[in-house]
Order: structure tokens, then sequence, then C-alpha cells
């Protein structure tokens, strides 16, 4: 086998090796069909099987009842920034904005085209490092529902507990903290993610909606942008991305395998613990973007203090087999996004290098 490297990038992303080979090992002949799950139907027994495996698998692993649906569409996390507002936003109604990093602003202008929209709290004053605190939040008179992203990829901060207020629907982006540790999921209307951080592969982007919302869904919008009609046909109105959702559903096997979400839980915060360490005690070297308490443990964000270096301690980096860690230009410095598939073992490499870097180079 080639050697594998440790795969720091915000995603698509690393994928568990042992998915990678199964994926292998059944690629030529999915469970006796003598084709590839590439060349089955999407309306093939096998593939039904597939679609309603994920789906019971994510509402099992997101402490979901009956009340909820998964769908499982294409477009990216992007798309839903459009079809929330479409789909929710009712006349008189205001859609409420948490505005802490780039894909939550994102999300908030596309609303705007569909109607009013309100910042129900930021983060902007202090270059998104922070999570504003539900005392913090002021929504609007009528909300139609209050929108958070659970973690910013780009800036590194996540939140410890989500603001929900009664009877406000609340919608969560969890593109890049989907699973990574147990939550209760019914304190959610509608949660949605792309797959390609913790999930799988890129190409398919999950919704979780409650079935009120399908009810009271508006039902003159394109027919695609429906969630209603994507509920009533079980994902397969038309040709969904099946090797995608093929994947992703091997992704959520493979959790199960590691003690389910708890163990999960406990690896990342171990993996985050250590590089966050070596940040706290490197005397400056490395500097955290996030405050502490709102430290992601999925993207880690920091700087150097001499950003003359960011340059050499990429390519050092690389050299030791560890790629896509330099951060988004919003931040600058670096970035190492170590989503539920990144080893114990990379986080260490990362560590060790650090700490080599900054006795080099001090
Ligand atoms: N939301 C968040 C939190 C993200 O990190 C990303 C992508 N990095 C997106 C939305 C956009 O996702 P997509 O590329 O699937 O449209």
């Amino acid at each position: 086998m080639t050697k594998r490297i440790f795969n720091f990038n915000p995603g698509p992303s690393t994928i568990p090796l042992s998915v990678l080979e199964q994926a292998q090992s059944e690629l030529l002949n999915y469970n006796n069909t003598g084709m590839s799950v590439i060349e089955i139907s999407h309306r093939s027994k096998d593939f039904e099987n597939i679609i309603f495996q994920a789906e019971t698998r994510l509402k099992n692993l997101l402490n979901l009842d009956d009340n909820y649906r998964v769908l499982f569409l294409q477009g990216g996390a992007s798309s839903q920034f459009s079809m929330i507002p479409q789909n929710l936003l009712t006349e008189g109604k205001q859609a409420n904005y948490a505005i802490t990093g780039s894909f939550a602003k994102k999300a908030c202008e596309e609303a705007n085209l569909f109607g009013t929209t309100h910042i129900a709290a930021s983060s902007k004053d202090q270059n998104h490092n922070y999570i504003p605190l539900k005392d913090k939040f002021s929504l609007s008179e009528n909300p139609a529902y209050l929108h958070i992203t659970t973690n910013n990829t780009i800036y590194g901060t996540q939140y410890k507990e989500y603001p929900s207020f009664d009877n406000i629907p609340l919608i969560a982006d969890m593109s890049s903290d989907i699973l990574c540790k147990p939550i209760d999921g019914k304190q959610f209307a509608l949660i949605y993610a792309g797959a390609q951080k913790n999930l799988g592969p890129s190409g398919v982007t999950i919704i979780v909606i409650r079935k009120d919302l399908l009810e009271i869904s508006n039902k003159t919008i394109p027919t695609m942008q429906r969630y209603d009609i994507m509920a009533d046909n079980n994902s397969l109105y038309n040709t969904p991305p099946t090797f995608s959702i093929y994947l992703l559903n091997l992704v959520l096997g493979w959790i199960e395998n590691q003690g389910g979400i708890t163990a999960i839980e406990d690896h990342n915060e171990s993996k985050a613990k250590i590089i966050y360490d070596a940040i706290d005690n490197s005397n400056g070297f490395y500097m955290g973007h996030a405050v502490p308490e709102f430290r992601s443990t999925m993207n880690v964000t920091f700087t150097l203090q001499n950003s003359d270096l960011d340059k050499q301690f990429i390519a050092e980096a690389s050299e030791k087999g560890i790629i896509g860690i330099k951060g988004h230009r919003s931040v600058g410095g670096m970035r190492a996004s170590i989503y539920n598939a990144m080893t114990q073992e990379g986080c260490q490499a990362l560590v060790d290098f650090m700490l080599s870097f900054q006795k080099n180079n001090k």
C-alpha cells in the first residue's frame, strides 16, 4: 500500500482508512450484483437499503425520533443558505442569524434575497474569535427561525451550548462539526451539513428536518428547492449522488464501530488538547486565534508570532507528511482541521513537528 500522509485539509478531508478499504474491496461487485455501487440504479433495492440505513443511522447518532426526516441532497451546504429561507421564511416574519463567521454571513446574505433578515448576534467586533452567549442574543419581533453555525471552520470557534429560545425553530449549519460529540438533536428544527468533513465525501449534503416544518414549508417555489417533495420521495425525486451516499453510510458505520459518538467525542477532545497545549506552552511562539472557551475541537487556528516563518513552517511540515495546514486568509497563519477521521497519530505528528520547528527557529 502507498504511504498515507497526514491530511489536515478543511474539506474535502481525510476519510477513515477502513472505509476506503471497504469501498475499494467492493468497488467492482457490490453485494453480489455483478456491478459497482456506482452503476446500480438509484431505484434498486440495494440502493434503497443504503439510503434507508444512512437515514436510520443518522437519526440514531443525533438522538432523533420519528418526528424527523433526513434528506440527502446536492448543491453543498451553500445551497441550503437559500433553500432555508425559500422554504421557511414566511410573510410577516424575520429570519434571524447569528453572524459568527464567513459562512454565517453568506447564509444571512442569501436569506436577504427572499425576505427580511435580522442579525440576532455577531462576533465580528473581534474578528470572530468567540461565540456570543445566549444572553447577548436579541431576536426580532416575529422570528421565522434562528440560524446558527455550530462550528466556524475558518475561525476555529465552536458553540459549547446552543442558544435555543422557546417556540423559535433553531436551525444549524453543522457542516464542520456534525457528529463530533453527542447532542440532543431534538433541540433543532433543522440541521444541515455538507458531508465532506465529518461525514465522508463531497457531493451530498444532509438535511435533518422536523416534520412540522415540512408541513408549513412554502409550496410555491421550484420543485427541486422544496423540502416536502424531497422528503415525500425519500430523497429519490431525481437521481441522488449515489456513490457519495454509499460512502457516507460507510462512514456512519465506522462511527458506530468506534463505540459511537461518546467514543468519538473522547477521541476528538484528546486530539485537540495536545495541539492546543502545544500552542499554549510555546511562550507566544504560536498564538491561538479563538478565545480558549470557544475553541473548536475540529479546526485549530493559530498564527506564528513571526509570520515571516509561515512559508517555511508549511514547507517543512510537508516534508514530514503533514499537509493542508495553511490558514484561511481571514485569520492568516495555520489551521489544522482535525475532523473525526483524523487520527491521534496524525495530531501527535503535528505536535512533534511544532515543537521541533519552535526549537530550531527561536
Ligand atoms: N458552512 C460551513 C460551516 C462550512 O465550513 C462550509 C464549507 N467549508 C460551508 C458551509 C459551505 O459548504 P459547501 O462547500 O458544501 O457548499
